[in-house]
């Protein structure tokens, strides 16, 4: 019986223990916890997903600092709203929303948050950390993967586990984060040569590429753990209705795995829980 991994119900879950947690700390502190996203520009995915974080905001008992520019708006002006956001003392946590317009240098503007606030734990300070095995805030999508690995108890000591993306963003983190869990770790990348042989190893693997179908049935090894990062949108040719799918073919691969996520429902909420969760871990500091 291949067991589903629960993302939705999971992030629910934590959700419901932060706004648990807010409450006892707010006496304390003084004030809510303060979460800024930076928005710039139209691009409707990431409307979507600012909206989806903001809305999470309330609903736990944080405010939202959210702030929607242009997609005009200059390099040095949107390091002046981070450097205020910086001092500002509602703030806990700052997120960029990526990606940016192309005039813009992301790296830098993510270099410009405070390390403490950095919700979204790509400051190179936090990635510092991470590769050293030492206390930080950690990026959310790697972090959530690891998070909802562990509420199924699904034990990474000594296993094989294949990534397939090496993003600075997905991949390479949760390369770190499975390594210190004592799991045998390899990346794949889109100049690896013979995936199928690579992921055909894998007691777990996971997709973070952006291909739907990337990960197909023949490619997995009876009872693999298989997560799918990926979030695409497509189109059926026939009723012209959109819909996400994730880097993996669900339908079959389910067939074969003992433990596989879904798109939407997977992974995707996880990310929004641990955005949240870095955000209440700096506020907590304040005690
Ligand atoms: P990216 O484009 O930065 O990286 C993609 C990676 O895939 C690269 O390392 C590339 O080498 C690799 N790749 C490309 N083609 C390949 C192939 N044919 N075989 C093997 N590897 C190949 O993307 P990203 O930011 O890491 O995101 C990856 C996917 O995850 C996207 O679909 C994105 O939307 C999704 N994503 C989801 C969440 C979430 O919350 N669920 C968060 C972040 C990203």
């Amino acid at each position: 019986m291949t067991i589903i991994l629960d993302g939705k119900a999971l992030a629910k879950k934590i959700k419901a223990e932060l706004k648990t947690h807010i409450e006892e700390l707010q006496p304390k502190i003084g004030r809510p916890p303060g979460l800024a996203v930076l928005m710039v520009g139209d691009n409707p995915a990431s409307a979507a997903y600012v909206r989806n974080k903001e809305r999470s905001c309330k609903k736990i008992g944080m405010a939202s600092f959210g702030k929607h520019f242009p997609a005009q708006t200059s390099q040095k002006e949107l390091t002046q709203v981070i450097q205020q956001l910086n001092e500002d003392e509602r703030v806990d946590g700052i997120l960029v929303q990526l990606p940016l317009p192309e005039h813009l240098d992301s790296v830098a503007l993510l270099h410009t948050i405070h390390p403490d606030k950095d919700a979204d734990g790509l400051h190179p300070i936090n990635l510092g950390h991470l590769v050293r095995g030492e206390e930080g805030l950690q990026s959310c999508t790697p972090a959530g993967v690891m998070r909802l690995l562990e509420e199924y108890n699904i034990e990474l000591q000594g296993k094989n586990a294949v990534i397939i993306g090496r993003s600075i963003l997905v991949g390479k983190p949760l390369a770190l984060m499975l390594l210190a869990k004592n799991a045998t770790v390899t990346i794949a990348h889109s100049h690896t040569v013979d995936l199928p042989s690579v992921t055909g190893n894998a007691d777990i693997v996971v997709a973070a590429v952006g291909k739907p179908n990337l990960l197909t049935k023949g490619m997995v090894k009876e009872n693999a753990i298989v997560v799918d990062v990926g979030i695409n949108r497509v189109v059926d040719e026939e009723t012209e209705k959109a819909s996400l799918v994730g880097d993996v073919d669900f339908e079959n691969v389910k067939e074969i795995a003992e433990f596989i996520t879904p798109v939407p429902g997977g992974v995707g909420p996880m990310t929004v829980a641990m955005l949240l969760y870095n955000t209440v871990k700096s506020y907590a500091k304040k005690v």
